[in-house]
């Protein structure tokens, strides 16, 4: 069987509906529409679907009716409160609603992959394949639902795929370990004591003890780490104070850590503890800790899926269409479903200067180079062939 040539065929498909998805974008746990479509697109292939009454998003199945290992893949189905300013003909209808993470190129790949592996499903030697259309993604915990729920149930294997803009077109980066780090958020409660502007010796001020505890954090990733592991600790919102003339007794710092490593995330809360409580205490203040593990990070760990990845890609693409693509420090909830089952994840390259395409996930200009989607098709089916072919 010949995945590329087929890939290539459904391309025009795989644009049309990535043109569709990327016109009504829907943001997190609220993608009913864009799953009734899906649904659509799926059901005309003939496939069997689960589908949750109170959650969007749903499990699609093909069964080569022979016994073997069952395969998961995966896209991610929602979209961003982002203003689009692409210009595209087919830009958002959806106002503040945008695809800027590039998720519906996801379900379109995917949508391709299935087609692929409807037409080979014969010659498949067993097991089966599944889809998951997976809700809210961007809120950092939308796959829980579904492990939860028992998705993976008899499931051997995942594999997802994101496409990224600063990979650039047409790669596919099939790089064995570190992907996406772990995340974990925090909200750190600062208490002091109010008194006039003018008198601070009457007060305890929980700006200047907020302040303090800010750049002691900064400490945990520069002393308490190994500097060998990629840390990073932000802390993104510093909320307090009324008037110029009050010293303000009530601060509120909200965060987040990104890292890679186990053994770090296992002493975190303690280490964050012990330097926010006695920096707020240096201060005459008080500080709590209301520490929020999020996600594991996805790290392609498993040999055989490893080496089914560089295989296919290197089938489908040759050495001239593989590239190698540093970790990053974002985070990805595909790592829930690895936390139970051993999982593949690769990245698409969509950066085509030459199409000006040069903004990357996230802005409101991102927009992807349509003439790859075949190749991300192309290798989903590819890894779940040869992973059922073992
Ligand atoms: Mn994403």
């Amino acid at each position: 069987m010949d995945i590329r040539a087929l890939a290539e065929k459904y391309s025009d498909y795989i644009i049309e509906r990535r043109r569709y998805y990327h016109q009504h974008p829907e943001l997190s746990l609220k993608e009913w529409e864009t799953t009734k479509a899906l649904l659509e697109d799926v059901k005309a292939m003939g496939l069997e679907v689960q589908t949750f009454d109170d959650y969007p998003g749903f499990v699609a199945t093909l069964d080569t009716g022979k016994p073997g290992r069952t395969i998961m893949l995966r896209t991610d189905i929602d979209a961003l409160p982002v203003q689009e300013k692409t210009e595209l003909p087919f830009a958002s209808v959806n106002d503040g609603v945008m695809h800027a993470c590039g998720h519906d190129n996801h379900m379109a790949m995917l949508l391709g992959a299935m087609k692929i592996l409807c037409e080979v499903k014969d010659e498949i030697p067993g097991g089966k394949v599944k889809f998951i259309f997976q809700s809210a993604e961007e809120i950092g915990y939308g796959s829980r639902y579904y492990v939860e729920h028992g998705v993976l149930d008899g499931v051997d294997a995942i594999f997802g795929m994101h496409i990224w803009g600063t990979l650039e077109a047409p790669f596919v980066s099939v790089d064995p370990g570190n992907r996406m780090a772990s995340m974990d958020n925090f909200t750190i409660k600062v208490k002091g004591f109010q008194s006039h502007g003018s008198a601070p010796q009457d007060g305890h001020d929980a700006i200047v003890a907020a302040s303090a505890i800010v750049l002691a954090l900064q400490t945990f990733v520069s002393r308490k780490n190994n500097p060998i592991n990629p840390l990073v600790l932000s802390v993104g919102k510093f909320h307090g104070g009324a008037m110029y003339n009050i010293i303000c007794p009530d601060v509120e710092l909200v965060g987040t850590i990104r890292t890679y490593s186990r053994e770090l995330r296992a002493e975190m809360e303690k280490d964050l503890n012990t330097i926010i409580k006695n920096t707020a205490a240096a201060h005459d203040c008080e500080a709590e800790l209301i520490f929020s593990p999020m996600l594991p990070a996805v790290i392609n760990e498993d040999p055989e899926l490893n080496e089914i990845g560089r295989e296919a890609a290197l089938k489908l693409f040759g050495p001239e269409g593989v590239k190698e693509f540093p970790a990053l420090m974002g985070s990805e909830d595909f790592a829930l479903f690895m936390e139970k089952i051993p999982g593949f994840f690769a990245f698409l390259g969509t950066k085509n200067p030459e199409k000006g395409l040069i903004y990357t996930n996230h802005n409101e200009k991102f927009t992807s180079d349509e003439d790859v989607l075949f190749r991300g098709s192309a290798l989903a089916a590819q890894f779940a062939v040869d992973f059922l072919s073992k």
